[in-house]
């Protein structure tokens, strides 16, 4: 166990330096000639990893990406001077009210956000638009009837002053499939031919597995695949030369062996088939380790794969230790986060996706930073400050 967790039953390690090293992996995918920019996405608190810990790691970023205008001005009191998109739009025309927010980009997704931003009399920093298009996925955006209209009564407000330019915004609903964006790129495409502006379609798959047409855009959106997570369902992160930011660690607090038959768990779900060394791991939902995870899910047990029994409890996870080396109490174990065992992979044991795993470690589970050297990189340490501003903002 190394010396920072001396005393922690289960703590997660987040490390910038991935962080950094993805971004630029993911740049270097877009080509070196690429005028592509890059908006980091870092909703739910950078995909639970915390946005003041990956931020040193998000220098390189072209703006940040979040749901909504607070976390907007969150990212604004850590330090990040740089440009801000606001996925989420406006909540209510009283927010429109209150925007002042230099550098903010606004995705607007229906009619009552044109309507608030319209009745907003004069903005001190009028923020840009990017008008979303409700494409494949359909949850939320224009559609195909309303979306040259919306264009229209925005280019008012952006020659009246009040807004400050307007751009085009897609998300792909199937963009790890390898025909996933044609059909919904004919569409938009054709949808904003005679409309200028510039255009972001890409989420990390559609930067994966499709970069030609992300290096088309001027703007890509990538979340996951910042975290060192691979969306696409046949090959992991580290495959992609990404690197985990964030990983989850615990250790085995109690061995015993069982006889065949021997039942194990809350209604003895679990049934020795065999002799049986179990093992105890220091972790459960307590965590948001999920409680329903199928027996065989995989977990590394001092460096080797072990395979979970199901069944966890609040604060304990049996795993398989028949057949392993000796393992002795104390003994490591990473529940997800390494090359070795990527989220990804224990997610899609669980039926899961990374992302929900990555967002769902609940405030008891201790973060330790992993240390990031300074970066020399004066021009990009500009967009962050050392120190959050001390001037409130509003
Ligand atoms: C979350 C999100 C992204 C990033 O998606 P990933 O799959 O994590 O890369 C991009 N665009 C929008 C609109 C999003 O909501």
């Amino acid at each position: 166990m190394d010396g920072n967790a001396i005393g922690l039953r289960v703590h997660a390690r987040v490390d910038a330096a991935a962080i950094a090293h993805n971004l630029a992996a993911l740049r270097a995918r877009l080509g070196p000639a690429s005028a592509t920019r890059i908006w980091a996405t870092v909703k739910a608190d950078a995909y639970g990893h915390g946005l003041h810990r990956v931020l040193p790691g998000l220098a390189g970023a072209d703006g940040l990406a979040v749901s909504q205008l607070a976390d907007a001005r969150a990212c604004r009191a850590a330090g990040w001077n740089g440009p801000l998109l606001v996925l989420g739009g406006l909540l209510d025309a009283e927010e429109a009210q209150r925007l002042a927010l230099p550098d903010l980009h606004l995705a607007l997704s229906h009619d009552r956000h044109i309507d608030w931003l319209a009745g907003v009399p004069s903005c001190a920093a009028p923020p840009w638009i990017w008008l979303r298009y409700a494409g494949d996925i359909g949850y939320t955006g224009f559609d195909d009837a309303g979306y040259a209209e919306a264009y229209r009564r925005c280019a008012v407000l952006a020659r009246q002053g009040r807004i400050a330019g307007i751009g085009h915004l897609n998300h792909y609903g199937r963009a790890e499939q390898p025909d996933g964006i044609a059909q919904a790129d004919a569409r938009f495409q054709a949808l904003i031919r005679d409309l200028p502006g510039p255009r972001s379609f890409c989420n990390s798959a559609a930067l994966l597995r499709h970069p030609d047409a992300a290096r088309s855009t001027d703007w890509v959106r990538p979340g996951i695949a910042l975290y060192g997570a691979s969306p696409l369902p046949d090959i992991d992160g580290p495959a992609l030369g990404l690197i985990p930011a964030m990983s989850l660690h615990t250790r085995i607090i109690g061995i015993r062996d069982v006889a065949r038959g021997e039942r194990l768990g809350y209604n003895g779900n679990i049934v020795a088939a065999a002799p049986m060394r179990v093992g105890m791991v220091a972790s459960g939902y307590g965590d948001g380790y999920p409680r329903r995870v199928p027996a065989g899910t995989p977990v590394l047990v001092d460096g080797h794969t072990a395979a979970m029994l199901g069944a966890v409890t609040m604060d304990l996870i049996p795993v398989d230790l028949t057949g392993l080396p000796p393992v002795a109490i104390g003994a490591p174990v990473v529940l997800w986060g390494t090359p070795e065992l990527p989220v990804e992979k224990v997610a899609r044991h669980m039926g899961t996706i990374a992302a929900e795993l990555l967002t769902s470690l609940t405030p008891r589970v201790p973060v330790i930073p992993v240390p990031m050297a300074e970066p020399d990189d004066l021009e990009q340490k500009s967009k962050i400050s050392g120190s959050p501003p001390d001037r409130p903002r509003r």
